[in-house]
């Protein structure tokens, strides 16, 4: 069967795009190897932090403020809790990089942001407890995604404006024949489309070997945990979401949502996967609880006990931005890769971006620190 676009994964990114050409009045398909929203890939979890001030570099807060905007948009359309404004602290040294970007974030793009002290923090919040040498920047804005909530109502609305979705249908190779893309599933079933987007997550690197493509991508385990905690310190109307980062370590985390414990994970480090392979359970290795107890013992020494942990994939890059970009051979087929365990905030811009891309029209961003050339 032959269609407008054939999207191949899914997922945050996928199911976004799918939506938005939908809308357009594509003709789409959108494959995927589970059935999304579901634990087997990036996007699970309950919750993702959304935040504009932006510590990874400037370039990305006109994205984070059209995604906010869409998000909006979306909330408008489901009956699913789509976003809380919690605001969100980021915790680190006066002058660390990525504390001076989001100071900078908020300064050019006119951002609501509080600069607070070590002892202005503990006074906001009794449930922190940082030592002199931290400052914190506090953006109210901010906030909580629920991801999968998120990832439902795209897929619902894409499939309200005339999309196919199937599920459990994993995709084993995309071919550029002449001018049309052709996508083959593991079952040997074909589709064709005039465009495709790949939009994989993890599996990205494997897949765009069927491509003559070898990008720079690491699949890697990932961790956090839900632990005990009082309502009244720790939960969405008392607590913030929170992001730390100093001395090589980062570590972010969210209030109690709906009783469901304070949730941390640990940003850095992780080991490389094959995203084939069943992960290794959450707790097997020692320090999946020890970091995240040492972490809270220090800085939040109020949380309770652990409740559970659970594994997810980042999918990174070298330098951590993004991969939003054409095949370099193939102009029809547009990838969506690497988004390096913070793309999530993205997901409907990104969705955008994609349909635009796939239609041939031109995104409204700058996506030079995106493309696939940089790794040359
Ligand atoms: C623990 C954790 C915490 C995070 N916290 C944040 C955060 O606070 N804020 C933030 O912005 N981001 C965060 N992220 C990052 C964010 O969740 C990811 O960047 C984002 O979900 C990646 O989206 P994706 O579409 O690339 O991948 P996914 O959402 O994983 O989608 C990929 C889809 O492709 C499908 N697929 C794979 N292979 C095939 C195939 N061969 N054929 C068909 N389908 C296939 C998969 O089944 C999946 O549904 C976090 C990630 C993790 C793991």
């Amino acid at each position: 069967m032959h269609y407008d676009h054939i999207i191949v994964g899914a997922g945050s990114m996928g199911v976004a795009a799918g939506y938005f050409l939908a809308k357009k009045g594509q003709n789409v398909l959108l494959l995927d190897a589970f059935n999304p929203p579901h634990d087997h890939a990036s996007h699970h979890g309950e919750t993702r932090l959304i935040r504009y001030a932006y510590g990874e570099g400037l370039y990305y807060v006109p994205m984070a403020l059209r995604a906010k905007e869409l998000w909006e948009q979306l909330q408008r359309q489901t009956d699913e809790t789509i976003f809380h404004q919690t605001g969100i602290v980021n915790i680190g040294y006066k002058d660390h990089p990525f504390m001076n970007n989001v100071i900078a974030s908020a300064k050019q793009f006119d951002l609501p942001l509080e600069v607070l002290s070590a002892d202005e923090i503990q006074e906001k919040w009794a449930g922190i407890h940082i030592p002199k040498k931290l400052i914190g920047c506090f953006e109210p804005t901010s906030g909580v995604l629920r991801v999968e909530n998120c990832i439902r109502s795209y897929r619902t609305l894409a499939e309200k404006e005339g999309a196919t979705i199937r599920t459990n249908s994993k995709v084993v190779a995309v071919r550029s024949v002449g001018d049309i893309v052709e996508v083959e599933l593991a079952t040997g079933e074909r589709f064709t489309a005039n465009t495709a987007i790949i939009s994989v997550g993890a599996w990205a690197k494997q897949l765009l070997h069927s491509l003559a493509l070898d990008l720079p991508l690491n699949p890697i385990r990932k961790t956090f945990a839900w632990y005990e905690a009082e309502e009244a310190l720790y939960d969405q109307q008392n607590f913030p979401g929170f992001a730390f980062d100093f001395d090589g370590e980062a570590y972010y985390g969210f209030p109690s949502i709906d009783g469901a414990g304070l949730k941390i994970g640990r940003h850095d480090g992780g080991d490389s996967i094959n995203p084939d392979e069943a992960r290794v359970p959450f707790g097997d290795i020692v320090e999946d609880k020890s970091d995240l107890d040492a972490f809270l013992q220090t800085y939040m020494p109020k949380v309770g006990p652990m409740k559970f942990g659970k594994t997810c994939m980042y999918s990174m890059t070298p330098d951590e931005d993004f991969i939003i970009d054409r095949h370099p051979n193939h102009s029809n087929i547009t990838i969506a890769a690497g988004f390096s365990g913070h793309g999530f905030k993205f997901a409907s811009v990104v969705g955008e971006i994609l349909s635009d891309l796939a239609m041939n029209e031109k995104p409204q961003f700058d996506l030079t620190p995106f493309s696939i050339n940089r790794f040359k």
